[in-house]
């Protein structure tokens, strides 16, 4: 007789049937079907259901879906709702105040702030002028806040070379980024399960970590470990497919 028997129970979306004739992976396994497709009969292991799964993987790709919406919604108002002056001045206010910003805790830690007088966008206005087409919001020095003499209107290339510095042991300061010598060029890959995944090579390192960023949302449906998360990279240069 079976201790354990799942049959005629339910886990979230999954209706768990009957012993499978089969085992997987060693393990006992069920019978089940997903709410999704009630059509198809899928085999789960007992282990994988006491693990508390609760769908044939739909629940999985779902969330996926959502996340790469949250940060569709993100890209789609930074470009479009105001002008790109007022859109850095948000963004500067949020990396420091908003701590839902990806970028909020690094900055915290280093105790990156803004001056007063720029809490109001009218003296951010006043004291920086217009943002120049392409260009965006650099500090000079890059662990000193923001202020009027700390800041400039640079190419998104000048701040990749006044950011910090990479650790010690890699060569470049963007998760899942390299330098390879061989090529003189930096190369981006990902590794999954044990599998690693090469993602190109490319002399513009930002563009390799945002298709690496793009890559985990896409594999895993979270923004967990990527350079976004980490406040390397800003969300609105993520290109979503
Ligand atoms: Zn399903």
């Amino acid at each position: 007789m079976k201790k354990f028997d799942l049959s005629g129970t339910s886990q979230g979306r999954l209706s768990i049937l009957r012993f499978a004739d089969e085992k997987v992976n060693g393990r006992p396994a069920y019978v089940c079907i997903c709410s999704c497709s009630p059509e198809r009969e899928i085999i789960k292991s007992s282990t994988t259901l006491r693990g508390g799964t609760k769908s044939c993987g739909c629940l999985h790709s779902e969330n996926a879906r959502k996340q790469l919406k949250a940060v569709e919604h993100l890209i789609t108002t930074h470009n479009m709702s105001k002008t790109p002056t007022y859109i850095a001045w948000r963004n500067m206010k949020a990396r420091c105040d908003d701590p839902n910003h990806q970028a909020f805790k690094n900055y915290k830690d280093r105790g990156i702030t803004y001056c007063r007088e720029w809490a109001s966008f009218e003296n951010f206005f006043a004291d920086m002028g217009e943002c120049p087409e392409g260009l965006t919001l650099n500090r000079i020095d890059v662990n000193s806040g923001y202020t009027k003499e700390n800041c400039e209107w640079a190419t998104n290339h000048k701040q990749g070379r006044d950011r910090r510095k990479p650790k010690s042991g890699t060569s470049s300061k963007y998760k899942g980024v390299s330098y390879s010598k061989a090529e003189d060029k930096y190369k981006s890959y990902l590794t999954l399960k044990g599998e690693r995944l090469h993602l190109g090579y490319s002399s513009d390192e930002e563009l390799l970590a945002c298709r690496y960023d793009e890559k985990v949302i896409e594999l895993t449906g979270c923004i967990g470990g990527t350079n976004i998360q980490l406040g390397l990279l800003d969300p609105a240069n993520l290109i979503v497919y």
